[in-house]
Formats: structure tokens, sequence, C-alpha cells
């Protein structure tokens, strides 16, 4: 080859390379090359219509207390604290980005002292009744829509240390505290977690002894894997804590006990004994303080425990009206659920923002024209970012009606509802929580580089939400325990030759589904067969399950080990619970709206979000509950349904009710938004 010819490749390579990695098609070469006109932005709503009211919807998702939903939003939009901004002609609220983390605290504490001067949390530890706390869980979700640091400082604040002294602690407690804390008199923080010890709280290492002579309690942190760690509020703010520890009576441990312990003084000064240190910089909800805590033999007056599980009289001797040790240790975690029933339904709201913020722009951002000097297409217009987005969007609703259920039976509780609060808190917690970060990860996509903007919100929110799959109970520890419920239920049924009764595992009693051998689009989207198809895996994965577990025990394996080494089929049989009971939900949800056209694209959304879950579990082939032709049929109605949904996308996310000022520019006119003049503003 000559040089010349050999120039000639390279150049024409470079060509070709440049186009494709700039995505440029070819010119047509009858095409003169003219200056665009700008693209001018057209609003969704001038093309898109609505088939059914979105109030109406609205009702549905939220559920409960709009009104003290809108009187919240009114109330963060109206405070300059909340740190408004004009952009493009339209008011924006959001936690300020380039504060540092002290900053961000710091700001974090101020819109709270605002909130609790706005009555905002009256009632939240004074008063009982379901009203109280829906309206409570109503009014967390909106700060959590502001900003994740807000609500978890909140959180921890009124449903960890509030709610200790709620649930663990008797009336001396209530009286003492209660109040103070309401009105933020005392700032209260949580010390569970220790450096040593997560998810296995029952082997944390601080050591509570008692004093008769003088009736106090003294606290110990004996060496570093036990310093308390993680603990929102402490590194600044807190001034009191709850402290859980192993107690100490008379030389014999009797587990882990709650504790009231002073931290700070009300000038911010730490208390004597006690070491406070910061647990520094996070990949996100940094405008919460987490801290580290050490106590050097603190002594506490005998009145500081948390008595309503057990107590330790004057003279030291240690009462408890459970005596088993494993349900005492379980009475002390029952309470905790509130936090995972807020992080379940607060993820969805995340869910929320995320798509309606990439359906908004998908539906005024164009790519590419399919025709020589055509018009370039709506993202939503390409089958492939549908199927990118609406599936999330038919969970989403799904999963939305499952966090409603989870809310209502929590805020209904009784004793002896408090092993099916568990159960489906975990579930749905870890459920949820992992569909958001999903969520958030491919909306980030879908909004290209704009969605790296941290102003358009999503990619932040994945920092700030990530530790939802974390804190208040591991979700995969969590997935375990439900899988571990459905087996005690199971070996208990058979042991009793009972049926089966509660944790929706009643199908069990009926006989056994069958799939026909082939599927039409009717009966793909029969909810009879949605849900029979999800009961046969439910079904059959606990039997094998069951049968793995009891095989590693026949070859000498303990019970606990066999049932750590059939992890695999636990996690699917986790995940086979929790989609049944979302589906379950969801279907309850849809029978309380009459005919019309909302139930038909509820109909539509819930067959989505059916057969999503078919097609994305390999479980469903591996077992053969679909053969492979149904696996396929099962895929081209997605594909179908992604078609049929597509018109309603803008309804379906409009829907959701959150504020326009909560989401962000690329969801409205991006090209004002980013125009010269909103620069010079
Ligand atoms: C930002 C933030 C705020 C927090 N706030 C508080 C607070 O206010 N108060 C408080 O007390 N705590 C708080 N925590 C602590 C939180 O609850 C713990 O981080 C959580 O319980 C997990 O414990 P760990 O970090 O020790 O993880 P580990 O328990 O060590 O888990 C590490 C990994 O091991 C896996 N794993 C653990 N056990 C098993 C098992 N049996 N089988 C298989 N895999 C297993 C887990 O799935 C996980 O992936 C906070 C944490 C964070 C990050």
């Amino acid at each position: 080859m000559d040089s010349k010819s050999s120039t000639d490749v390279v150049s024409r390579r470079t060509r070709v390379l440049t186009n494709h990695l700039l995505r440029q098609p070819p010119l047509p070469r009858d095409v003169a090359v003219e200056t665009n006109e700008c693209l001018q932005f057209s609003p969704a709503e001038l093309a898109e219509k609505y088939d059914f009211d979105t109030m109406e919807m609205r009702k549905l998702l939220d559920g409960h207390n709009l009104q003290d939903r809108d009187w919240l939003y009114g109330l963060i939009m109206q405070s300059k604290l909340f740190n408004p901004r004009d952009l493009g002609g339209k008011l924006f609220v959001g936690p300020d980005y380039n504060q540092s983390m002290e900053q961000q605290r710091e700001m974090t504490m101020k819109r709270i002292d605002y909130l609790c001067e706005r009555g905002v949390f009256n009632g939240w530890l004074t008063e009982k009744g379901t009203e109280v706390d829906l309206r409570k869980m109503a009014l967390q979700e909106v700060t959590a829509i502001f900003d994740h640091s807000l609500s978890i400082k909140l959180g921890v604040h009124f449903f960890l240390w509030g709610g200790a002294i709620q649930f663990f602690g008797t009336k001396r407690h209530h009286d003492k505290w209660l109040r103070d804390t309401e009105n933020y008199v005392v700032k209260g923080c949580f010390a569970m977690t220790e450096l040593g010890h997560g998810s296995n709280v029952r082997g944390i290492e601080t050591v509570t002894t008692y004093d008769p002579n003088t009736r106090e309690f003294i606290i110990n942190t004996p060496c570093e894997s036990a310093q308390k760690y993680w603990i929102g509020g402490a590194a600044n703010h807190a001034t009191h804590t709850i402290v859980f520890s192993q107690l100490i009576i008379n030389g014999s441990n009797q587990g882990v006990h709650a504790f009231i312990a002073q931290i700070r003084d009300a000038d911010g000064n730490n208390f004597p004994n006690v070491r406070i240190a910061d647990c520094g910089h996070k990949i996100g909800l940094n405008g919460v303080d987490n801290g580290r805590i050490w106590f050097d033999n603190v002594r506490i007056p005998r009145e500081n425990l948390l008595n309503s599980v057990a107590d330790v009289s004057p003279d030291g001797q240690y009462v408890s009206a459970i005596k088993d040790p494993d349900q005492r240790f379980a009475a002390f975690l029952a309470p905790l659920t509130s936090g995972r029933v807020t992080i379940a339904s607060s993820a969805i709201y995340m869910s929320k923002i995320g798509l309606a913020i990439a359906i908004r722009y998908s539906l005024t951002r164009r790519a590419f024209s399919v025709t020589p000097n055509g018009p370039e297409v709506l993202l939503l217009d390409y089958p492939s970012h549908q199927r990118r987005l609406l599936p999330l969007l038919a969970k989403t609703y799904a999963m939305s009606s499952a966090a409603n259920f989870l809310k209502v039976i929590y805020v209904k509780r009784t004793p002896e509802s408090s092993k099916t609060i568990h159960v489906f808190s975990s579930a749905f917690k870890a459920t949820l929580t992992w569909h958001n970060m999903r969520l958030l990860q491919e909306c980030r996509e879908a909004c290209g580089g704009q969605g790296l903007k941290t102003e358009n919100r999503i990619g932040h929110l994945k920092g700030e939400y990530d530790v939802q799959g974390t804190f208040e109970g591991d979700n995969n520890v969590l997935m375990q325990q439900v899988s571990k419920a459905l087996l005690g239920e199971y070996i208990s049924a058979h042991k009793k030759k009972k049926p089966f009764q509660g944790l929706g595992l009643e199908h069990m009693n009926n006989p056994c589904p069958i799939i026909p051998s082939e599927l039409t689009s009717s009966t793909l989207r029969c909810s009879q067969f949605q849900t029979d198809a999800f009961c046969l895996r439910e079904r059959d994965l606990l039997n094998r399950f069951a049968a793995e577990v009891s095989q590693y025990q026949a070859n000498g394996e303990s019970k606990e080990r066999a049932f750590i080494l059939s992890y695999q089929v636990a996690e699917e049989l986790g995940r086979a619970f929790s989609e049944k009971e979302i589906l379950q939900t969801f279907l309850e949800a849809e029978t309380t709206i009459s005919t019309g056209s909302m139930k038909n694209v509820l109909g539509l959304v819930r067959s989505m979000y059916a057969l999503i879950c078919m097609e994305e579990d390999a479980s469903f082939l591996r077992y053969g509950y679909l053969s492979p032709e149904n696996a396929a049929a099962v895929r081209r109605e997605v594909s179908k349904l992604c078609g049929e949904l597509r018109p309603h996308a803008l309804a379906l996310v409009s829907s959701f009710g959150i504020p326009d000022a909560f989401l962000s520019p690329i969801a409205f006119n991006w090209i004002d938004s980013n125009s010269w003049s909103s620069v010079q503003h």
C-alpha cells in the first residue's frame, strides 16, 4: 500500500469513528447544510391527553392525609430556609448542594426549628391513634420529598428516640420525656449499632451494671469495637440518647436492654465521661450528623432503664414477665418496625420523583429522526425507552399500594399482628428500597447528561437514598428473616397437621394452580392467572426450601447451618413472597375503583407489574412454572403493554401529586431554564 492510500484509509476510518462517537447519521448527499432554527420547547401537556382524573388517582396513591401533605408542601415553598430559586420562570426548592457538611447540618436543624414553630410536629408523640400516626407518616413523607437528611433527622428524633421511649418505656418515661421531645427541648438519638456489631444486635459489647448503693446503672464501653457507631444526631446536636447495652446483674448477663443517657448539656458541651467523635463525610445524607460515642463508666439513675419489658428493683434484682431471653429480645426490637415502614414508603416517593422527572423529560426531549429531514423522535416514543421506564412505573404503582397496606397494618397493630407486621415490613422495606435504587439509576441514565446535574435531583437521590438498603435492618438480612418465618409456618402447619393460616400462605391449602399450556394475551392479563402464577411460584419454592433444609439436616448439619446453606432458594422464596403480596395489595386497591377509564388503566399497570416480575425472575423458567413458549409470550405482552401505557405516561406521573417545585428544571422548560437570561438572573 502506498503512503497516499494508507492516509486515505486512516482519514476515512477517523471520519467513520467520529460519526459513530458523535452518533451523527451521515447527511444525504442532496441535502444542503442549513443553520437549524433553535429547538422550541413544547410542554408535554400540549400533546398528551389525560384519560382519567389524576386527582382521583392521586387519592388512591397517597392513600391518606392529602390536605396535610399539601399544607406542608406550602410551608416549605414559602420559606427562604428551603433554598427557593427561580429557574426558567419556575420556582424550585431543594437542598443547597454547594454547602459544606457542617453548613448542611446546621441548615437541617434550622429547618426543623421552623417546622416545629409552625406546629408541624404537634401531637406526634403526645397524642395516640391511627389518625395521628397516619398524619405523622404523611408529613414525614413530604419532608423526605424535600430532602432525605431532613426526614432522617426527624425520624431519628421522633421514631427512634421518641418511639423507644413510647414503646420500651413506661408512664414515668412518657411523662418526663415525650412532651419535651415533641417540642425539641431535648434532642434525642438512638445508639444501638457499634463498630463491631450492626445487624447482629445481640452481639453488642457495651456493658451496663447496677450499683444498689447509689441506685444507679453504670454504662461502659469496654473496648474499641464497642464504641457506638453511625448514631444519627450524635456528632453535633443530640442532648440525650437511648443506649443499647448488655445488662449484667449479679454477674449474670440478662441480654440487651435500653437505657436513657444524657450525652450533652443544653450548651452543647459533652457530658462527663462521654466521648463523642464524628463519623465524617458520607456518600449522601450529609445533613445528618452521624457520630460515635464512648461511655466511660457513665452513671445514670435506676429509673433510666426503659422498663416495659424488664426491670431492676432498687436492691438490684432482675425482674421480667418474659422469661425466655429470645422472646425478650424480640419484644425489644418489635417497636422498631415503624422505621422500616417509613423507609419503605419514602423509597416509593423517591421512585415517583425519579419517574416524574425522567418521563416528563422523555416527553419533551427529542433525539434523532428516522426519516431524512424529518422531525426528531421523542425519547418516550422509542419502544426501547418505554421498555426502560414503563415497567418501573408499573412496579412503582404496585409498590405504592404495598406501602399503603403496610402503613395501615402498622397503625392498626395489635400484639397478635406483630409477627405479620415484622415479616411484611421486612419484605417490603427490602423490596421497595432495592427497587428504588435500580429505578433511580435507570431514570438517571434515561435523562442522559442532564441526569448528572445535581439540580436535576435523580443522580443526587441515588447517593442520598442508598443507605436505605442498610439501616434499620440490612436488606439481605431482612429477607433471610422473611424466608425463615415462612419456613416456620410451613413446619408448624405440617407438624400440627393444620391448614396454613397467616402470612398470606392460605393458598397452600388449595389444590396446586395449573398454568395453561398456551398463554393468550387475555389470559396473561387476567388477574386470576397472575395470582395463580405467583402462588404457584411461592408454593413450590417453599416446598423446595423446606426439602433442602431438611436434606442438609439429614446429612448432619444443624438447623441454623442448613438454613445458611440453602440461601439460594431462600432468596428466591423471599422475592416470591414479596412480589405476590405486592400484587395482592394492588389488586385490592384496584377493586376500590369503579368501572371506567381509570380502572382500565390500572388494569394495564397491574398486568405490566405481574408480567415484568415473571419476565425478570429466572425461577419461572428454572423450575418450569412457565414453559419457554409461555415465557416468550410474557415477553411479547410486556412489549405490547409498553405501547398501550405510553399514552397514559404523563397522566400516570402527574397523578403522583408532587408539586412542580419539588421536581427539577428538566421536568419542565429545560431550554428556558438553561438560557443565557437565566444565567444572568
Ligand atoms: C448513614 C447511617 C445512619 C445510621 N444511623 C444509625 C442510628 O441512628 N442508630 C444506630 O443504632 N445505627 C445506625 N446506623 C447503623 C445501621 O443500622 C447499620 O449500619 C446496619 O444495621 C448494618 O450493620 P453493619 O453496618 O454493621 O453491617 P453488617 O451487619 O456488618 O453487614 C455487612 C454485610 O454483611 C451481610 N451480612 C450480615 N449478616 C449476615 C448473615 N447472617 N448472612 C449473610 N450476610 C450477612 C449484610 O447483608 C451486609 O451486606 C446507621 C448507618 C448508616 C450508614
